[in-house]
């Protein structure tokens, strides 16, 4: 059993995420989805929400070799604890990748044996990101189509509230 971990806050869960863990899942027996806490941003959306939110959209799309546990510490730790064999990130532009770089190579110190696999967004998503999402849909932009069809609606009402 290949075992890949797909760590993020998802705050929300977009469509450039569902096409990385499509993809994730086609290259991995099981994908573990690690909802982050704690992290130096706190997030927008509730951990219950994020969480129903990634449930709503892979029941819709039909995912099913997935799951999703919340951590915090270390990606390797979480990684090592969950069997994984590799980490899955998204890449989007240029400034990703010296970010990303950077983690994995510090992952790769720590945790030799764990290699992380870089998948390139698919080209319609690569301006895509959680932030945008909020605040597009924070000052009541359209966000149909940025967000997977299942969520859409409840994301958009818990975000206008914030400037009306
Ligand atoms: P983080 O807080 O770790 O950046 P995110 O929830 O923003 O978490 O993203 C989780 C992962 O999904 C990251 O690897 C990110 O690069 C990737 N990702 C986010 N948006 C897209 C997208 N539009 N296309 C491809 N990958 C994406």
């Amino acid at each position: 059993m290949r075992i890949c971990v797909y760590p993020g806050t998802f705050d929300p869960f977009t469509v450039g995420h569902l096409d990385i863990l499509i993809r994730a899942e086609k290259l991995f027996d099981k994908v573990i989805i690690g909802l982050l806490q704690n992290t130096a941003k706190t997030p927008f959306f509730t951990e219950e929400e994020r969480k129903r939110f990634i449930c709503q959209t892979a029941e819709a799309a039909n995912v099913k070799n997935y799951d999703i546990v919340a951590f915090s510490g270390l990606l390797v730790d979480f990684a090592q604890q969950n069997n994984a064999v590799a980490v899955i990130r998204g890449l989007r532009a240029v400034t990703d990748f010296e970010y990303e770089l950077q983690i994995a190579a510090m992952n790769k110190k720590l945790a030799p044996k764990l290699e992380t696999v870089f998948l390139m967004t698919n080209t319609r998503y690569s301006y895509l990101s959680s932030s945008m999402v909020r605040e597009v849909g924070s000052f009541g932009g359209d966000i149909t189509g940025l967000v997977p069809e299942a969520i859409c609606q409840e994301v958009v009402l818990r975000l206008k509230p914030i400037r009306s």
